[in-house]
């Protein structure tokens, strides 16, 4: 039998797990929100898309955005960004669907229109990788450690910034050697806008080459590295919008230096990226594991145009941050305010279902129990006699509770009932 407090119960409980999932974001639990092509279409200002058998493209004026159905990998304006989750579905009834955390931070962050404002004065801490007993990767011919040439190009990257009116910080000057920790640390000591982490590659593929840069991956996304495992949330989650933002503008213009193999906007997990409070990105110029590679990193003209990007993409975030603080904490209000209407919504549902079965119970309650028929005392005992003299079955069981039969009977002869 249905109880008054099981759909309640119940009720209560669905309405805590969405609700909670609405607050944390997109994908709890691997649960991911979609958004349809035409969601996509109207978020990304257009009225057609063209599908040419293995891509999906939109473009108007401005943009010029290409899918791949079944990978994360997408190519906006020219430059390789990678997704949080596959673009699934098929052309035969244009079923495709988006993440809706890809979808966001496309529009916000990486589809943001080239503020011509002045720079905001960031202040940038610059972070050579590794250093000291920590060598990095290396390559043996000609000669290159990792430390050194990442030591090189951040004094470069920090000179360049200074001129253009950036404060810059740096986690390392020399060659030593400094944990993970210590390198997030400075970070909030010096209290810096902007972290950028400076790396070089390495693969057991002698051919593996180019450029890439890695932000966080949202909460609850995988890294874009095959076998990446789903994160909780990090402190680094706090800056997705700003993140990719920053993440975007760097690589644009890193991949864009001639001869250079696009590997994309990627994410990652990396200690300096979750554990770092401000926005954060982590670049890997190109593979030490790559010999001609290695000889063009050592150019001046390379290292030249390299650092040249990264101050161009950091100048670009910093025109362009005030308008991400304003569009980002606009989307905060108005998902407070969905989550705040959904949750009213659930809580209208559970009451609804409470109240319906309370109603249920009560009508039960008033088959089985006599006390809802009124009739007179002494109607009542007479036809409790009659009854019983009819069939011994139906003797009363004590003076307050009357078998069923007999309320089945005193209910028939309600004078409503009565004819
Ligand atoms: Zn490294």
């Amino acid at each position: 039998m249905t109880t008054g407090s099981s759909p309640r119960v119940t009720g209560l409980l669905l309405l805590f797990v969405l609700a909670s999932s609405a607050v944390r974001g997109d994908a709890p639990g691997g649960a991911i929100t979609w958004r349809s092509l035409q969601h996509v279409q109207r978020t990304l200002g257009v009225t057609r898309h063209l599908w040419d058998g293995e891509t999906i493209c939109f473009s108007n004026s401005q943009n010029v955005i290409r899918f791949y159905p079944g990978r994360r990998k997408a190519d906006v304006n020219g430059t390789v960004v990678w997704l949080n989750a596959p673009v699934e579905g098929s052309s035969t009834n244009s079923s495709w669907r988006w993440a809706a955390v890809d979808l966001d931070l496309l529009q916000l962050a990486v589809l943001q229109k080239p503020s011509r404002d002045k720079p905001k004065p960031l202040r940038v801490l610059l972070d050579p990788g590794h250093g000291g007993v920590d060598e990095g990767a290396r390559c043996p011919d000609p000669l290159v450690k990792e430390k050194d040439l990442t030591l090189a190009l951040a004094k470069r990257i920090g000179a360049q910034l200074k001129e253009a009116g950036l404060h810059v910080d740096y986690t390392r000057t020399r060659d030593v050697t400094l944990t993970l920790g210590a390198r997030t640390r400075l970070a909030r000591s010096k209290k810096a806008d902007l972290f950028i982490s400076i790396h070089a590659n390495h693969a057991s593929n002698p051919e593996a080459c180019g450029v890439e840069t890695y932000v966080l991956p949202p909460c609850g996304y995988p890294g874009t590295a095959d076998g990446s495992r789903v994160c909780g949330w990090q402190i680094g989650n706090r800056n997705d919008f700003h993140n990719t933002l920053l993440g975007f503008s760097i690589h644009r213009h890193l991949a864009s230096i001639p001869e250079t193999f696009d590997r994309g906007l990627k994410r990652q997990s990396f200690f300096v990226l979750r554990e770092t409070s401000c926005p954060a990105v982590l670049l890997e110029f190109g593979f030490l594991s790559n010999t001609n590679e290695t000889r063009r990193m050592l150019r001046d003209a390379w290292q030249s145009q390299s650092c040249a990007a990264v101050v161009d993409g950091v100048l670009a975030y910093a025109r362009n941050v005030k308008t991400l603080d304003r569009t980002v904490a606009e989307k905060r209000t108005r998902d407070a305010e969905n989550n705040e209407r959904w949750r009213k919504h659930l809580a209208a549902q559970a009451a609804r279902a409470a109240a319906e079965a309370e109603a249920q119970t009560n009508r039960q309650r008033a088959v089985v129990a006599p006390s809802a028929v009124s009739l007179p005392a002494a109607t009542r005992t007479a036809l409790t006699n009659a009854v019983a003299s009819a069939s011994p079955t139906l003797q009363p069981q004590g003076t307050n509770t009357a078998p069923i039969q007999i309320d089945a009977l005193l209910e028939f002869y309600t004078p409503d009932k009565v004819q």
